[in-house]
């Protein structure tokens, strides 16, 4: 099979992979069947080898941060991930901090709090990777990665060659840049400038921050954060609230009680719950607002 040849290519290569993983290990949702190979690259020359490995042996595959905005499919995967957990470095240089996209956003606001450099704060408590907050251009209490982000690497894989984008290459919006519409390229690092402040001072708002997310999110129950983007001029929350969705739900998925933009995983939901519930919530909020509300999370099979 290709993916034994696969497989063997990169053991004899010395990159971690695995075969009959399971997903819901890998998903902040606790959701999925198995994938049959998933890879984990410690650095960008092995990621770029694992890409090729898998390319040249035809294996199905896909580039993976943390896992904390994606539905697995209950069938898994049939084919190959690729885990950028471990590709994982920060580095501060003066008043800027560069990481390599597996890095978790939380450990490079971390990094840039304790260097006294202040611009990230928001970025704590988003449980994701680097490579996938620019992918999405994610955000928190009024700031959003691109407020801070100077230039981003990537490896464009459909012609085998490393890339940079400066920051106006980006195409930024609300939870979209530019890798948004690209596939093929896949997020190696990036950089963010930074203002110099107190690095007490920056802890503390990070501290709030995370008092105030653990006050109104259901981070009790697993889940891949808000299941609906915004739609322009509302939130989804609150369209979903007033529609008296608060609680409903499908097996072990349910709108959260806390906060209505959740869905969350009260045990044993499958990925077949969730998608049923998504498609429920959106069938009488627009029944009732005439808002089609659209998926965050991104359901990978
Ligand atoms: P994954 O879920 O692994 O992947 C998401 C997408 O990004 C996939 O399409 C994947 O292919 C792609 N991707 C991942 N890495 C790369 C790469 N290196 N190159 C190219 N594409 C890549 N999001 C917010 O914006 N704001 C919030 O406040 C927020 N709060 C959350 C709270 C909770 C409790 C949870 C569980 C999630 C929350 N999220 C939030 C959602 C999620 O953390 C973000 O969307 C995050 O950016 C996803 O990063 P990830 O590494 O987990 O990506």
């Amino acid at each position: 099979m290709n993916t034994d040849l696969a497989y063997n290519e990169l053991l004899l290569n010395n990159i971690s992979a695995e075969r009959g993983v399971c997903l819901a290990n890998h998903s902040t949702f606790k959701i999925g069947g198995e994938c049959d190979l998933a890879v984990f690259p410690t650095n960008k020359e092995e990621l770029v080898l694992s890409l090729d490995i898998l390319k040249k042996h035809n294996v199905k595959h896909r580039v993976i941060g943390r896992g904390s905005n994606i539905l697995f499919a209950d069938e898994g995967f049939d084919g190959a991930l690729v885990f950028t957990s471990r590709m994982c470095a920060v580095s501060v240089n003066d008043k800027t901090v560069y990481a390599e996209s597996g890095a978790t956003m939380k450990a490079v606001a971390l990094a840039a709090a304790k260097a006294g450099l202040s611009g990230l704060e928001f970025a704590h408590g988003i449980p994701g990777s680097i490579g996938g907050g620019v992918y999405m251009n994610a955000g928190a209490y009024g700031g959003e990665l691109s407020n801070a982000l100077v230039y981003s690497e990537y490896y464009d894989t459909e012609n085998n060659v490393f890339g940079r984008f400066e920051y106006d290459d980006h195409a930024f919006r609300y939870r979209h840049s530019v890798y948004s519409d690209r596939p093929e390229l896949i997020v190696v690092g990036a950089c963010f400038a930074l203002e110099s402040g107190d690095p007490e001072a920056i802890k503390g708002q990070i501290d709030e921050y995370m008092r105030k997310r653990k006050s109104t999110q259901p981070l009790e129950y697993p889940n891949a954060g808000s299941a609906f983007k915004r739609p322009v001029g509302d939130f989804a929350a609150r369209l979903i609230d007033v529609s008296g969705l608060k609680g409903h739900s499908v097996g072990g998925a349910q709108v959260s009680e806390k906060h209505a933009g959740f869905i969350v995983n009260k045990g044993g939901a499958t990925a077949a719950d969730v998608l049923l519930l998504m498609e429920n919530i959106k069938e009488v909020v627009y029944k009732k607002h005439g808002i089609l509300l659209e998926s965050e999370i991104e359901y990978v099979k």
